[in-house]
């Protein structure tokens, strides 16, 4: 099998692992241009500094030994497997790279025997990149599940970003359907991570030269619809791992059908909830930029969101009596809870408003979305003039708002929407 091939193979493999956001640009060579650009594995994913760059999205092998009943690359499937050399994944790399299609690589792996032989091909891999081609671009790469601490070590020294996918929401779901991996073995390399990034920033205080151990965090992914937990399951599940092993991100991914297995949704009529993965997405904004606790957000008796409007309006339609919010008296934290303004827009209201009283026209000019927080603000005691209020009018326009969002992820829940208004 000639490289191309299995180059179109293992990014393939590879377009379901949510952990960067993915697109791609097919562009040919231009008279009078120099390079184009492919869509094989090109992704875009966000570096510590908060950078987008375009990565090579692949995979080391598609040979799996496991059987995890949500994945394309399970054993008992029948798709065409292949493997990279580590000298020609590293020399693919380096080839993308000095044709400008790529700033960096994200590598995952399906598991090729075990998983210290497949770690130990990606560690070369990266070795390669790093001390023979002397690659300085961003890398994100999968650690695997059960592999060797020491291993897992290696790989952070030489990986900017490290993930370990926690695949399900549950670990019922997790014995379920992917039998062959288990919770501890998802845990501790993200303890270990933790552990290790920890220590790294330590020393580097102390010592200029010490070596970097995944200097830009670790993340997860978890798949959403593929087992029956609710949002409030997910996110609680979000929370603690932001909490307890410093997660930079959560990456939410839809489940795509690509099996008939009874364990799952049935195929035929399965939808990707792109909606719910949209919301969750949303959320977990809330949790780690705006000071929302999980349970605030959604309760026992309210498991799930509601999938016409976004989760910080639905939050505040259900605690009016925090309304209205008066712009130039509110602190930070309760300006932050007003659907339409955000962290920046929150900050330039504080230091705007030592100047004099903010208006509504002062406020559209500060970033603030005045179609969502109309409802939620004054401006020295007063509401916007005109303003209609009423519960379910409030509820109606905001799900207005939503309709292009709607038909971009789910426009058979249209009929949904013509209901809410
Ligand atoms: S370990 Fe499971 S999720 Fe990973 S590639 Fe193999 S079958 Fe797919």
């Amino acid at each position: 099998m000639d490289i191309m091939e299995k180059l179109e193979i293992l990014t393939d493999a590879a377009k379901y692992d949510a952990a960067c956001t993915s697109s791609g640009l097919e562009r040919g060579a231009r008279p009078g241009t120099i390079g184009n650009t492919t869509t094989a594995g090109c992704c875009h994913s966000f570096s510590a500094d908060g950078r987008c760059v375009t990565l090579l999205k692949v995979l080391m092998t598609n040979v799996c030994v496991y059987d995890c009943q949500y994945c394309v690359n399970r054993r008992s499937n029948d798709v065409r497997r292949t493997s990279f050399i580590p000298k020609e994944l590293a020399e693919l790399t380096m080839g993308f790279y000095r044709r400008n299609y790529i700033e960096g690589i994200f590598l995952s792996s399906a598991v090729a025997g075990n998983p210290d032989a497949t770690m130990e091909l990606m560690i070369e891999v990266l070795r390669l990149l790093r001390e023979e081609y002397r690659f300085g671009g961003y890398i994100h790469a999968k650690a695997i599940p059960g592999a060797d601490p020491l291993l897992t070590y290696r790989l952070g020294l030489l990986a900017d970003r490290l993930s370990v996918n926690i695949e399900l929401p549950s670990s019922q779901s997790l014995a379920l359907l992917a039998p062959d991996k288990a919770k501890e073995d998802i845990f501790a390399p993200m303890r270990q991570i933790r552990d290790g990034i920890r220590q790294s920033k330590q020393e580097l205080v102390r010592y200029r030269h010490a070596p970097h151990f995944a200097p830009a965090g670790q993340s997860t992914q978890m798949i959403i619809g593929a087992s029956p937990e609710s949002d409030r399951q997910i996110l609680l599940l979000s929370q603690g791992l932001y909490r307890k092993y410093g997660l930079k991100r959560v990456f939410y991914s839809a489940y795509m059908p690509v099996s008939d297995s009874k364990l799952l949704p049935v195929r035929e009529d399965f939808k990707p909830p792109l909606l719910r993965e949209h919301r969750l997405y949303q959320a977990d904004w809330l949790l780690r930029y705006y000071h929302f606790d999980a349970d605030e957000l959604l309760s026992e008796e309210q498991p799930d969101f509601n999938p016409l409007v976004d989760p910080k309006c639905s939050w505040a339609l259900r605690h009016m009596e925090f309304f209205p919010v008066d712009a130039n008296q509110a602190d930070y934290e309760a300006l932050l809870r007003v659907p339409g303004i955000g962290v920046v827009s929150a900050r330039r209201i504080l230091t705007a408003r030592r100047w004099g009283s903010l208006t509504f026209q002062d406020l559209k000019k500060l970033g603030v979305v005045l179609k969502r927080a109309q409802y939620f603000l004054t401006c020295s005691g007063k509401m916007l003039e005109g303003l209609q209020i009423s519960p379910d009018g409030i509820l109606r326009h905001l799900v207005t708002l939503e309709r292009p969002m709607l038909l971009q992820t789910e426009p058979e829940q249209l009929s949904l929407f013509e209901e809410a208004v």
